[in-house]
């Protein structure tokens, strides 16, 4: 079987160099991309398992680049670690709503890095199979071809969204914490904030219109879909 492949879109060398030297040692194959313009080439031409962006590159910006790979039928499906150099919570939140799945910040822990890329890619696994549909109310959400429905309209989410709404719809009626989301979700404990948490769940309801009045926010605790 052939290694899963890792886009790398960074313009420092010694970065690209850090990230090449671990991630091949962890069994992944690599591309990487110097720029935004040959980094969404390479996404659409290679269909990487993920793709490792960083937020500040030359001429378009990581976010931008980040936009773009989530709305393009091509490469939406893709999973993104974005790399960041600021921590200020706010690029985080940007970075998240603009549809990454997951961030690490500079200067990072090349163990950590590549423990969170397993995770994403194990998330990312264990959302096939043949489970059968869940309906609540106006949402409808089919596990094996990962798909959500609202009323007759498709709902695209992110694999991170998904996850989080068939968690709340198998359980429902019963409350969610926010740490257990956390978990179960990203596969890993307390590496990132529970507000986290908080960041999805929002965009997810943007994302479900009307229909995301199922979902409660149970103050102090965490999620919930009510018993129809
Ligand atoms: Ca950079």
């Amino acid at each position: 079987m052939s290694s899963p492949r890792i886009l790398i879109i960074e313009d420092e060398q010694d970065v690209i160099d850090l990230l090449t030297l671990h991630l091949r040692k962890a069994g992944f194959a690599l591309s990487t991309a110097t720029d935004g313009a040959v980094g969404l080439r390479k996404a659409r031409e290679e269909s990487p398992a993920l793709i490792i962006l960083d937020l500040l590159l030359p001429k378009m910006p990581g976010l931008e680049i980040c936009k773009v790979l989530k709305t393009d039928i091509a490469t939406r499906q893709i999973p993104i670690l974005m790399l960041t150099a600021k921590a200020e919570e706010i690029d985080r939140i940007i970075g998240l709503e603009f549809g990454a799945d997951d961030y690490v910040t500079k200067p990072f822990s090349p163990r950590e890095l590549v423990l969170r890329v397993n995770a994403i890619l194990r998330r990312g696994k264990g959302e096939a199979g043949d489970e059968k549909k869940l309906s609540i109310g106006q949402i409808t959400l089919d596990p094996s071809r990962h798909h959500v429905t609202v009323g007759d309209k498709s709902v695209r989410l992110t694999s991170v969204e998904f996850k989080l709404l068939s968690m709340l719809m198998r359980r429902q009626g019963r409350v969610q914490e926010r740490d257990r989301l956390l978990n179960e979700v990203w596969g890993y404990e307390s590496v990132i904030d529970t507000r986290t948490v908080d960041t999805h769940i929002r965009r997810l309801r943007k994302k479900l219109g009307k229909a995301s009045s199922a979902i409660e926010t149970v103050r102090g605790f965490g999620y919930r879909i009510r018993e129809s």
